[in-house]
């Protein structure tokens, strides 16, 4: 990722502010190509969560403890099928394997700090981190009964490093990574507190996902295994603000999840001043990746679109987006702006989304609008900044 593994693009760009949404000045952002100040590594004991090991790492350690092979598959049990949060509660596996356990690999605490539910039903899981940083996922219960969806959004880092105007995660800067125990305990503490397990999971939470590749793709590996929660590739959605060998490197995966892409914008011009990550990756760049991307059959990208009034939200924006798509199979969902303290953006009036909407489905594409889930507790897409809790100290 060309240096963004270890740098912070937000410390390039974040002196850089627009101070209204009427963005019509060439924006004088220093190009983003060379690293700054190194990100925060992800604490030590992350590598070591038991909760982040593979089958095969168990498997291998379990021999070199001299314990029998199925060890390992019921301990995988425990942690990822039953999502268990201490080690005593593996009830049936030996005492002297855990106290081995325990010590080469702790299981790493995240604790639940507090549930909102909103009017809509929608749930905000905040937690807290080993070291007192804090994560939020979301639970979204389907407004059709009949399908009965529960999509769980998930966080993948601290804070975030990408730096989009619109997004209230990126006032908070980046933290640091999450390791991947932490990435599948916020699946199992939703699963435990709905009852049972969500139907999908979109990495569309807290930071940035290609970011913090090898993490996330470490917790697909868990959450997709047999031995654990199993869930299909097809129902994981990884979403991501455009980092093109990410992306790649996502495709690759065997099997590969589903691709998001947050566009948000039909021209490199906006699309700078709104995330400053096109400079990098422009769009020309960013839809090769997504033409390249696998899709096995009936599968289709997603691409997010923030609509934000007179910033992207025009009949030629519209116009240029079908073009824009041509030869992907796409599915966009429209997200009005949700607002936060902060930036002077302005949700389009009703009237123009479903103007804009028309003008995409008269070009054939395949357009949804989402409604804003969970906002009355700042749940929706781009409110989480889990403000409530960034004041507690790290646990000595
Ligand atoms: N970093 C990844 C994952 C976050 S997904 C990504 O950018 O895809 C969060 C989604 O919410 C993105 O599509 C983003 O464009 C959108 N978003 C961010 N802030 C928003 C806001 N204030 N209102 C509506 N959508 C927002």
């Amino acid at each position: 990722m060309e240096g963004l593994e270890s740098t912070t693009i937000a410390s390039l760009t974040r002196n850089v502010m627009y101070p209204s949404a009427a963005v019509t000045a060439a924006a004088p952002l220093s190009t983003p190509a060379t690293p700054a100040t190194p990100a925060t590594p992800a604490p030590l004991a992350a590598a070591r969560d038991l909760r982040a090991m593979l089958p095969d790492e168990l498997t291998s350690w379990v021999a070199a403890a001299g314990a029998p092979g199925y060890r390992a598959e019921q301990i995988f049990r425990w942690l990822h099928g039953h999502g268990i949060e201490t080690l005593e509660a593996m009830t049936n596996v030996p005492a002297t394997i855990r106290e081995a356990l325990e010590h080469d690999h702790p299981l790493v605490p995240l604790t639940q700090a507090t549930v909102q539910t909103a009017r809509d039903g929608t749930r905000k899981l905040a937690f807290r981190t080993h070291d007192g940083r804090a994560i939020e996922s979301v639970l979204i219960p389907d407004e059709d009964a009949v399908r009965n969806k529960l999509t769980l959004c998930i966080s993948s880092q601290v804070g975030c490093a990408i730096d989009c105007r619109f997004c209230a995660t990126a006032t908070l800067g980046f933290g640091r990574h999450l390791g991947a125990g932490e990435i599948v305990a916020q699946v199992y503490r939703a699963t435990a507190l709905a009852g049972r397990r969500p139907t999908n999971l979109v990495f569309m939470g807290m930071g940035e996902p290609l970011h913090n590749f090898d993490n996330v793709s470490r917790a697909l590996a868990l959450l997709e295994h047999p031995w654990g929660a199993g869930f299909s590739p097809r129902r994981l959605t990884v979403s991501t603000a455009g980092l093109v060998p990410g992306i790649d490197k996502l495709g690759a995966l065997k099997p590969a999840p589903n691709l998001a892409i947050s566009l948000n914008a039909t021209t490199d011009e906006i699309r700078e001043r709104i995330m400053p990550i096109n400079k990098k990756w422009p769009l020309a760049a960013l839809l090769d990746a997504a033409r390249r991307f696998p899709l096995s059959h009936g599968r289709r990208v997603t691409f997010e679109y923030v609509l934000l009034a007179g910033v992207n939200d025009s009949d030629a924006d519209a116009d240029r987006l079908p073009r824009l798509l041509r030869g992907i199979p796409a599915k966009v969902n429209l997200i009005p702006w949700n607002p936060f303290q902060g930036p002077e953006f302005q949700r389009p009036s009703a009237e123009r989304i479903r103007t804009f909407q028309e003008r995409l489905r008269k070009a054939e594409v395949s357009v949804y609008i989402r409604s804003p889930r969970g906002d009355d507790i700042d749940a929706a897409c781009g409110q989480l900044a889990a403000r409530e809790l960034v004041t507690i100290a790290p646990r000595a």
